[in-house]
Parts: structure tokens; C-alpha cells; sequence
């Protein structure tokens, strides 16, 4: 039996064709050790009528090899077509997203000479749940989930990475000075985690003091790991400082499998011309080396590739007079980079991975969690009304409901008891009902659905409703802003 490792790759739309055949030429020269198979994605698949830009039969490719190394594609415009990368990582549940972001002063220009961080994003929640819904003509909602395996899990990743590569120190960015429930548990479930690796320091920033960070002082940084919408933003603000977005590759990793590309798209606008950066998807595969236990061959293509641009050999898009010696086409630099496999960066840090067969990061189990008395302590029914909030819960005091109305809010604001008639109000009223304090008579579902019922009958559109848990007793909603 060989011992090649089975992947998958798609060569995708725009230059990826012509990125991925260079690429595969250079693992090749390596010696890496893989059996590939060969999926078609992307813009044909869509305009075919599959909208999600994949065919069935490419799932068992991907299901059986448990590895995609993937060229970007096109995604058609116009609407009904999925996004690629959203069903792959959904599909395969990919929840960690890892994106290196490193400067390569000075063969590449930017400000910020020894910037080397790595971002690890959440993959598979948060806003990214398309949980959206419109409950009134003028309310729309975006469900922000976060649960506490996924952000145990992240959290592992970032520091199972952290060790494995390493690296020094873990910030968390988060804003749970405003999300305190989601963010908060997704910020104490890494305090909980990281006091595991004690070696590995951690942080702590508020995402938009952390982006301005990134963006001005990113050498301050070493792993930083967020949560799915800040991490996706805080990517780009880092790729991009680095001087070079076309120069990085990212995986996304999973239980079930791994997919490995580069950051950038099919930039359809140099397609064909034969001029594309290789380096990106390069990147991509080198960091699949690692996963698959070929930590050998990965810096071996790694190293190759800094002396490549250290010598000056580069691409249409990096290439600056008086600094590059040649300016070359993708199968160029492919060429150069295979002429210098086995030689070493002299100026830049060299690379080393670890080898061996399992070198891939393996999550540790989650940690068990005691059981938790879960009660209801009330319900929030949120109703459409354009009346203003005095007469609102007059409306709804003379119901004589078996429930007490605690609180009205208007997004969040507090508007009856005692609102202050500046709050701007919406057609979609929040109405607490609570029977006593917390702690007391616990209700059930038959009084929330009689409250319910009498509310409609009165003639009020229900948009929806919360039931209002206690978890051991602590309170397992917010309250009212000015409550
Ligand atoms: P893009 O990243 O394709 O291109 C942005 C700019 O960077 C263009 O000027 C392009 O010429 C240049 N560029 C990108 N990669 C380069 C490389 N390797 N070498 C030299 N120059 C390079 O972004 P876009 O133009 O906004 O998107 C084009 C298409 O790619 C869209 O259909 C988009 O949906 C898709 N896309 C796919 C992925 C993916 O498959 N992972 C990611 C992003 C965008």
C-alpha cells in the first residue's frame, strides 16, 4: 500500500487554474506524498444549476480524503447562488478558520517590518448562523449564537496552535463591555481554557480598540482569536497591513476534515494572462503539509519560496524597481522556487515545522460540564404597536393577565415604567412578564401560552416571544437598558 496521503483538490475559476497547476508542480518537485483527486467547483457548477457551486458526487471525494486543497472560484452575480466556502465549512464542520499574516520586509513593502501574527476565527457561529428574520415592517433580527462547545473548541485550537507553533501569547477580542452574556462566555470559556497552557500568555482587547491595534501596532500581537463577524474583519485589516493580501494562504479546520486555499479570489481581471501570484495557494498547501504529517516537505517548499523573494524573483503585483532583480509570470516563479528547494532565506527567518506522522493539532475532549437547573422565570413577548408605551401598557394592564407586566422596551430602551418621552420608538414592543423576583414561583409554558393567547385575542400582532430562564438561579437574560 502506498503511503501517499489521499486529498482533494479543485482547481476553481479565474487564475485559479493557473495558480493551482503551479502549485501541484512545485509540491510535486518536493516530494510530497499525495494521491489526489480532482473535483470541479465553482462558476461552471452554479451556471450547471447546483446552487451551491458543488455537485453531490464531489461530497464523497471530500467525505472519503477528509483534505481539500481549493483554488478560488467565481461566484456568479445575481442572487440564489450559495456561498462555496460557507456550505464547505458548514458541511464539513471546518470551525476553526487560521489565517498566518506575516511581512516580508524588505523584498515586500509595508510598515510595519516583523509583523507576524496569526488570527483564529470561529468558524460556524456567531452572526454567520443566517439565522435573520423580519418580525414588523420595520424590525429586522440577525440571531448572534454562540454556544459554549464552540467557543470551548476554538479556544482549544488557538492554544493547541499557540504550542504547537511556538508561539508566545493568546489575545482574545471580544466586546463584552456591550455583549455580555455572548461575548462574556465566549471570553471566560478562554480565560477557563487557557489556564491549561500555562506557558502560553493571555490577553484580552475590545475589538475595536483591537482593530485600531492591528492596524497601527501590529507586532504587539502573537495569536489572536475572535469570534466569527470580528475575526472575518480583523483578517483583512491584518492581511492587508502586511503588504501583501495576495501572499496568504489560510485552512480551515475541522473534526471532519480540512480545507486549505488562499485568501485571495479568482481575480478574473488577470485571468488567463499568465501573470497571477502563486503564492497564496502556495501557502494554502504548505499549511496542509503540516496537517497531513509532511512537516518535512513543508519546509522544505517554505523555505524555498522566502529565498525565491528574497532574491528579488517576483510577481507583477510585488515587484518594485530598485528592490526586485526580475519580474516574472506565475510559471516563472514556480520555476524559481523549484530551482531553490533545499536552499535557505539568508536575511529572513528560516521555517521550521514539526515532522512526523501526527503532527496535525488534535483537539482535546471538551471539558464535561456539571448538570444545570434550568427555570423559567418569565417571558418577553414582543408585539407590533404604534401606540406610544403609556397607552401600550394601559392596553395590556387592563387585559388583567396572569402574569406581571415588569417592563415595556422599544430596542432595548426601557419605556414604561418611568421612559423618558425622548426614546424613539418602533412598531415592535418587547413586553416583560415576570410573576414575582427572581428565584420565586417558577411559570410554565401554560401560563406563558395564556398570556399569549389573551394578548391576541385582544388584537395584537405577536412577532415573537423569549421565554426568560434562570440557570441555578442566575439570570439567563439581559435587562432592559435604564432598567
Ligand atoms: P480578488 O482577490 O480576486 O482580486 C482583488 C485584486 O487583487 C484584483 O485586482 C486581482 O487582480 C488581485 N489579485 C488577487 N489575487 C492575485 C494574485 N494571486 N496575484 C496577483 N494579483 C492578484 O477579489 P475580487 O476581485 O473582489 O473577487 C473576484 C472573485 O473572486 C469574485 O467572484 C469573488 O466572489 C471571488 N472570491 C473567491 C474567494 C474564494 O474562492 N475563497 C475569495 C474571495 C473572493
Amino acid at each position: 500500500m502506498s503511503n501517499n496521503t489521499q486529498i482533494t483538490v479543485a482547481h476553481g475559476d479565474g487564475i485559479g487554474p493557473e495558480i493551482m497547476a503551479e502549485t501541484l508542480k512545485i509540491l510535486e518537485a518536493a516530494g510530497a506524498r499525495l494521491d489526489i483527486e480532482t473535483i470541479e467547483i465553482g462558476e461552471k457548477v452554479y451556471l450547471r444549476g447546483h446552487s451551491s457551486g458543488i455537485e453531490e458526487a464531489s461530497w464523497d471525494s471530500l467525505h472519503k480524503t477528509k483534505v481539500f486543497l481549493k483554488a478560488p472560484i467565481t461566484t456568479p452575480s445575481g442572487g440564489g447562488f450559495k456561498s462555496l466556502n460557507v456550505t464547505v465549512r458548514k458541511t464539513l464542520g471546518l470551525f476553526a478558520n487560521v489565517r498566518p499574516c506575516v511581512a516580508y520586509h524588505p523584498f515586500v513593502k509595508t510598515n510595519f517590518p516583523g509583523m507576524d501574527l496569526v488570527i483564529v476565527r470561529e468558524n460556524e457561529e456567531d452572526l454567520y448562523a443566517g439565522i435573520e428574520y423580519r418580525h414588523t415592517p420595520d424590525v429586522y433580527e440577525c440571531l448572534k449564537i454562540l454556544t459554549r462547545p464552540g467557543s470551548e473548541r476554538i479556544a482549544r485550537y488557538a492554544f493547541e496552535y499557540a504550542r504547537a507553533n511556538g508561539r508566545k501569547k493568546v489575545t482574545c477580542m471580544i466586546k463584552d463591555n456591550i455583549m455580555k452574556m455572548t461575548d462574556g462566555m465566549f471570553y471566560a470559556v478562554f480565560e477557563e481554557v487557557g489556564a491549561y497552557y500555562p506557558e502560553i500568555a493571555r490577553d484580552r482587547m475590545i475589538i475595536d480598540i483591537g482593530a485600531a491595534r492591528i492596524a497601527t501596532h501590529p507586532n504587539d500581537f502573537d495569536v489572536i482569536l475572535a469570534p466569527n463577524l470580528y475575526g472575518d474583519i480583523i483578517s483583512d485589516i491584518a492581511a492587508d497591513v502586511t503588504g501583501s493580501v495576495g501572499l496568504g494562504g489560510s485552512s480551515n479546520i475541522g473534526l471532519g476534515g480540512a480545507m486549505f486555499e488562499a485568501i485571495h479570489g479568482s481575480a478574473p481581471d488577470i485571468a488567463g494572462k499568465g501573470i497571477a501570484n502563486p503564492s497564496g495557494l502556495l501557502l494554502g498547501a504548505v499549511m496542509m503539509l503540516v496537517h497531513i504529517g509532511q512537516g518535512d516537505v513543508a519546509m522544505k517548499i517554505h523555505n524555498a519560496w522566502l529565498k525565491t523573494l528574497e532574491d528579488g524573483i517576483h510577481t507583477g503585483d510585488i515587484y518594485r524597481e530598485g528592490q526586485s532583480k526580475q519580474r516574472v509570470g506565475t510559471t516563472g516563479f514556480g520555476d524559481a522556487v523549484i530551482d531553490r528547494l533545499g536552499q535557505m532565506p539568508s536575511t529572513m527567518k528560516a521555517i521550521t515545522y514539526p515532522t512526523g506522522e501526527n503532527t496535525a493539532i488534535k483537539i482535546p475532549e471538551l471539558s464535561p460540564q456539571k448538570p444545570v437547573k434550568q427555570e423559567m422565570a418569565g417571558i418577553d413577548i414582543f408585539v407590533q404597536s404604534y401606540e406610544t408605551p403609556d397607552i401600550l401598557a394601559e392596553k395590556i394592564l387592563k387585559l388583567n393577565l396572569p402574569l406581571e407586566l415588569q417592563a415595556i422596551t422599544n430596542r432595548g430602551a426601557t419605556v414604561w415604567p418611568h421612559g423618558d418621552p425622548a426614546t424613539y420608538c418602533v412598531d415592535h414592543y418587547r413586553l416583560r412578564f415576570k410573576r414575582d423576583k427572581e428565584g420565586g414561583k417558577t411559570i410554565t409554558l401554560t401560563d406563558s401560552m395564556a398570556v399569549q393567547y389573551k394578548i391576541a385575542e385582544a388584537g395584537f400582532l405577536i412577532a415573537k416571544t423569549e421565554n426568560l430562564f434562570l440557570f441555578d438561579g442566575k439570570r439567563g437574560y439581559t435587562v432592559g437598558q435604564g432598567q
